[in-house]
């Protein structure tokens, strides 16, 4: 910082590009349990895009929905990270910011999608080596006359509060925006790193402590966001000096099935302080940017404060919306489609406004006698 001439560089990126849609992509786990397997299961898909649940209020027919992808019980971790998250990676490099989101019920799949286990990680591990590998591959193919460094920092919302994930004596941290409209948190940790044995060093027993503290369903790392932020600052040592930062922001959000005790009145939410305020401002942001909608709430909630500059804008988003074959995550299942996938996207628009029942018989029939039914509003 002390250079000559030294001046910080103000980032171009347009901001009037016009919002980007949010991806929304749908998983559906495996069963973890062969003899549920027998009962079939409750999520049928439909090619490479589409799904379709049985109706609960009438058996006979289906609910069909469409996405920007259905990954099936068999897809890999690979397939899916290739697809939906690896071109993300490059904004990091180019002073853009970037976000992906594992959304859906507790259960269902979220932190596998995300962390994985050692022999078949997710989207995390995978991102971070991405974007090391990109970063040493650009600095490979230039003169020396930029600089760049990897930071890493882990942070949990929990109850619209920001909690330091690395160093836990930070709670209740703040969420700032400087004059250049970035979104920042002063006092949050950040670790620097060359490597991925260091990238392990921190998340690997600040994301166990996490996930082995408590593994009801109801306890605080099913009601938290998680969020990796991996943050690449790139800097000219020549004239100009420039400097570009971009983020990519990487998280497990809280299961999705607190909505479910709340109904879907929005106000009421709000009003709520044990509801998911961060969950709930989420689905409508990501309505708003995907509707075309000028005015975007990012401001109602810590999430998508904190995502303010990532997600929309110029930025780019992808959401992974976890389900779970079981009939007994079918309200779940209902609840959470309905929640991600906004009227553009939903072909049949449910009437949700009722209490729900478990449905008697999951779908057996096949896909081609659905035709009919789906066109029917409910
Ligand atoms: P969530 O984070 O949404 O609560 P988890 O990721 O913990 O859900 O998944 C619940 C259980 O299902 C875990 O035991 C996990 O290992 C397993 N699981 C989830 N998704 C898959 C998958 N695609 N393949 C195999 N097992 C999975
Ligand atoms: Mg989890």
């Amino acid at each position: 910082m002390t250079t000559p001439g030294f001046h910080r560089h103000r980032p171009v990126i347009a901001r009037n590009g016009g919002p980007v849609p949010v991806r929304v992509a749908v998983r559906l786990r495996p069963f973890l349990d062969k003899d549920q397997q027998e009962k079939g299961s409750t999520v049928r898909g439909l090619g490479e895009r589409a799904l379709e649940i049985c109706n609960w209020r009438n058996e006979q027919e289906s609910l069909k929905y469409e996405f920007d992808a259905f990954y099936d019980e068999d897809t890999s971790q690979d397939k899916i990270f290739k697809s939906s998250v690896q071109n993300l990676l490059e904004h990091t490099l180019h002073g853009q910011n970037a976000s992906v989101f594992a959304y859906g019920p507790t259960g269902a799949g979220k932190t596998h999608t995300m962390v994985g286990t050692s022999e078949d990680p997710g989207i995390i591990p995978r991102s971070v080596y991405g974007v090391l590998n990109a970063v040493a591959k650009e600095r490979g193919s230039e003169d020396g006359e930029w600089t760049y460094t990897i930071g890493i920092s882990y942070l949990e919302i929990y109850q619209e509060k920001v909690y330091d994930l690395l160093e836990t004596k930070n709670h209740d941290l703040q969420i700032r925006e400087d004059r250049d409209r970035n979104i920042f948190i002063p006092g949050l940790s950040e670790k620097t790193i060359t490597d991925f044995q260091q990238f392990e060093k921190h998340f690997v027993p600040a994301s166990q402590n996490r996930t082995t503290a408590s593994t009801k369903l109801n306890s605080r790392s099913s009601r938290s966001h998680s969020i990796l932020l991996l943050k690449v600052v790139k800097t000219q040592q020549v004239p100009p000096y420039r400097q570009l930062t971009g983020k990519l922001y990487l998280i497990d959000l809280a299961g999705s099935e607190d909505n479910r005790k709340t109904g879907n009145q929005g106000i009421r939410l709000k009003e709520s302080g044990a509801i998911n305020t961060s969950l709930f401002v989420l689905g409508q942001v990501v309505d708003a940017l995907n509707s075309g909608q000028a005015r975007i709430p990012y401001r109602d909630s810590k999430l998508t404060r904190l995502l303010q500059d990532s997600v929309g804008g110029t930025s780019h988003a992808c959401m992974i919306v976890n389900l779970a074959p079981e009939e007994s995550f079918y309200t779940d299942t209902y609840t959470t489609l309905n929640f991600a996938a906004k009227s553009k996207q939903i072909v049949n628009r449910p009437f949700t406004r009722e209490s729900m029942v478990r449905p008697r018989e999951v779908l057996k029939r096949p896909a081609d006698s659905v035709t009919d039914a789906v066109s029917k509003r409910v």
